[in-house]
C-alpha cells in the first residue's frame, strides 16, 4: 500500500538518509494502525490503490498522492486519475488530551479515553472539511471535489498535472498582469465564498490558494466557519488583508488592491 512512500536510503548520500529518516518518522507518526486500516478500508472500495507520493507534511495533516486502480466508485463521474489523500494527525492531538490526562489522574495515564477523544475531534474536524469543500463546490467556487472522508483521512481531487501537485500561490510564477488577474478573481471568489456558500475561509492566504489551470483553488476549509459566526467579520478581514498584502508586495506595488473597505464592497 504504502510502497511508493518509502525511501532507497542505499543510494542516498548521509544528508538525504538523514532526510529521510526524519520523513519516515513523519510518515510513521501520522500513519498509526487505526489510520492503516482506515486507508486499507478506502482501497478496498477502489477508491485508491497505491500512494505514489507525499505532497505535502505539516503540522495538522499530511497530504499524498494517490492513483487509483482500474475498479473505481462510480462517483464521482469521470473517476480523477489521481487523487489526493489528506490524513490528518492524531498524534499530537493525543500528545496533549494524554498530558491533561496524566496532570489530572495517574491511574489512567496514556489511557485509552483520551486518544479516544483525540480520534473524535480530528474525526470531526475531517467531516467538517469534507462539507465546506462541498459547499465551495455547490457554490460555484473552485476548489478539490471532494470524494469521500472517514475518520481522519480525506480523500479530493488531486489538482496538478503528471503526478506534480500545482504550486501554492506563493510559489506560484507569475507576472505582474497574471497577478492583477487573478487577484480579481479572488476577490469574486471571496464574495461567492460569502453569499454563495456562506462561509468565510479564516485561514486564507497564499499558502491555502493553488495557482492550478491557470485559476486560484480555495483549499485547506477545515477551520471555516458560517458567514453569521460571531467572529465571521474579523476572520473575514484578516483573509481579506492577507490576499492583499500578497498581491501588493508580490507585485511590488503594481497590482493595486482595493484596500479593506473596498474590497469588501466592491
Ligand atoms: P495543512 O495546511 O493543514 O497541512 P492543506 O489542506 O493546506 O493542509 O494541504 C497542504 C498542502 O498540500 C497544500 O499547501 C497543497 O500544496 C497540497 N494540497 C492539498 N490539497 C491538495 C489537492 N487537492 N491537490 C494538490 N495538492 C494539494
Ligand atoms: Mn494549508
Amino acid at each position: 500500500l504504502l510502497g511508493g512512500v518509502g525511501h532507497n536510503p542505499k543510494s542516498a548520500a548521509e544528508r538525504q538518509n538523514q532526510k529521510d529518516k526524519a520523513d519516515r518518522a513523519t510518515h510513521e507518526q501520522v500513519l498509526d494502525n487505526r489510520t492503516r486500516e482506515t486507508l486499507q478500508k478506502l482501497v478496498n472500495r477502489g477508491y485508491f490503490e497505491v500512494i505514489a507520493g507525499c505532497i505535502s507534511t505539516g503540522k495538522e495533516a499530511n497530504v499524498y498522492l494517490a492513483h487509483p486502480g482500474t475498479d473505481t466508485p462510480s462517483e464521482p463521474f469521470p473517476y480523477p486519475a489521481a487523487v489526493a489523500v489528506k490524513i490528518y494527525r492524531t498524534s499530537i492531538l493525543n500528545f496533549r488530551a494524554r498530558q491533561k490526562y496524566i496532570e489530572g489522574e495517574h491511574r489512567f495515564a496514556g489511557g485509552y479515553s483520551s486518544s479516544k477523544n483525540a480520534r473524535k475531534l480530528v474525526r470531526l474536524w475531517a467531516e467538517k472539511e469534507l462539507r465546506n469543500l462541498r459547499r465551495l463546490v455547490q457554490g460555484g467556487v473552485r476548489a478539490p471535489i471532494v470524494i469521500e472522508q472517514r475518520s481522519n483521512v480525506l480523500v479530493m481531487e488531486f489538482l496538478g498535472r503528471d503526478g506534480v501537485a500545482s504550486p501554492r500561490l506563493r510559489d506560484a510564477d507569475l507576472s505582474n498582469s497574471k497577478l492583477a488577474r487573478l487577484y480579481g478573481e479572488l476577490l469574486v471568489t471571496m464574495r461567492r465564498m460569502y453569499h454563495s456558500c456562506q462561509l468565510v475561509h479564516a485561514d486564507l492566504s497564499d499558502y491555502n490558494v493553488l495557482y492550478h489551470d491557470s485559476h486560484v483553488y480555495i483549499i485547506d476549509v477545515g477551520q471555516s466557519v458560517e458567514h453569521d459566526h460571531p467572529r465571521a467579520f474579523d476572520f473575514l478581514r484578516t483573509d481579506i488583508r492577507n490576499v492583499e498584502e500578497f498581491f501588493s508586495k508580490r507585485s511590488g506595488g503594481e497590482v493595486r488592491t482595493l484596500g479593506l473597505r473596498r474590497a469588501w464592497s466592491f
